[in-house]
């Protein structure tokens, strides 16, 4: 088992340990009674997981002497409401929980968003741990301490952001995750490859055959090289200030895609979409090279990720919702490009008809 420590800002959150490796979960137990986090745990989770791993996960707990009771809402986004989060706290004070107990996000990003939410506001506040079942969730959100739910008029936008006390990535659990969920995930560690790890990149490259057949070494060693970038960046920017936005890379144009689609496009596939454009304008704005630009257009097809945008997509609508993004400065639409493999930057200075000539090519 690795452990990656992530050191924070002791005056606001408490740093924390995540941790990596194939059937892990069994030292969650121990740790949790040797770090004396919390007097007892209760599991959050949905019903897809619950089924899958929820009594692996109460046994592991039991076996020390943790009882934890498990609750659990429907898979999918539409839980992420507030409706779900009053649920839970609800019966978070039937089962008696207080501030000496802690929470468990058992469960992909949705399970992970909403736990995390409600654990930050539950009694002012109580801790939790992750425990992400998705890839997407493992290389991404469980680590950086966002938490939210949607409204009907936007994704995200109630939440806060609530470190967890630990996150354990189990990589046993991605055995019964359906491929497009792996998919989702991929795309993220593609991602981090293009930002911050040419040799990430290059192993991609080379390795694509053994991460299609999902090699347990392989996944192992490209999840934490992942896990490591996403630390190394949350430490420097906890609350999204500044350099954390590179990790938006693919972001803009690809949240931008799954908005025009109404969520029919799902998360990975529009962030790959979004890598290729953001990549091509990189490429037409004089800042990256033909060729790492052709590298990387290469690297998403050989690990069968799209680039090609569904042409009923308005290249229109396209740009007017990254103008619409929520993380748009002012009025200013904040872009990442690229200046070669492993060096992002933050722009604003896209002309819009560039964006929609790239976004109209690649529905071609
Ligand atoms: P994401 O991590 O992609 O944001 P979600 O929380 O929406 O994802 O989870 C995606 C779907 O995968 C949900 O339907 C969830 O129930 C299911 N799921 C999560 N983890 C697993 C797993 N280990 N095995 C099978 N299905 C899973
Ligand atoms: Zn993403």
């Amino acid at each position: 088992m690795k452990k990656i420590p992530v050191h924070l800002d002791k005056e606001t959150s408490s740093s924390y340990d995540i941790y990596i490796g194939t059937a892990i979960i069994d030292r969650m137990g121990l740790l949790a009674t040797k770090q004396n986090w919390a007097a007892r745990y209760l599991i959050v989770t949905d019903s897809t997981v619950a089924a899958l791993h929820g009594a692996g996960v109460q046994k592991t707990l039991a076996e020390v002497g943790l009882p934890a009771d498990i609750i659990d809402f429907p898979p999918g986004e539409a839980s992420k409401a507030f409706q779900t989060v009053v649920g839970i706290c609800e019966q978070l004070m039937e089962h008696g929980i207080d501030r000496t107990s802690a929470l468990i996000a058992l469960g992909g990003g949705v399970v992970g968003d909403i736990t995390g939410f409600a654990a930050s506001i539950y009694m002012r506040g109580i801790p939790y741990l992750q425990v992400p079942t998705t890839l997407l969730a493992q290389v991404d959100s469980s680590m950086g301490g966002k938490t939210g739910i949607d409204l009907s008029t936007g994704k995200n936008i109630l939440g806060t952001f609530y470190q967890p006390k630990g996150v354990f990535i189990d990589l046993a659990f991605l055995k019964t995750l359906p491929l497009q969920e792996l998919r989702n995930g991929l795309t993220e560690i593609v991602k981090y490859g293009i930002i911050d790890d040419p040799q990430l990149f290059g192993t991609l490259e080379t390795r694509a055959d053994a991460i299609k057949n999902q090699d347990p070494d392989l996944l192992t060693e490209i999840v934490t090289r992942s896990c490591t970038i996403k630390k190394g960046v949350i430490e420097i920017d906890e609350t999204e200030q500044g350099i954390r936005r590179i990790l938006n890379f693919g972001h803009t144009v690809g949240h931008a895609i799954e908005t025009e689609s109404s969520y029919a496009v799902p998360h990975g596939d529009a962030v790959s979409m979004g890598m290729a454009a953001e990549t091509i304008l990189s490429e037409r704005m004089g800042y990256l090279s033909a060729d790492e630009r052709s590298r990387i257009c290469a690297l998403i097809g050989t690990l069968g990720l799209p680039q090609r945008i569904p042409p009923d997509l308005s290249p229109q609508g396209i740009a007017a919702c990254m103008k619409g993004d929520k993380k748009k400065a002012g009025d200013v639409l904040n872009i990442v490009l690229l200046k070669k493999i492993g060096l992002p930057f933050v722009t604003h200075a896209v002309p819009e008809d560039l964006i929609m000539q790239t976004i109209e090519e690649l529905q071609g």
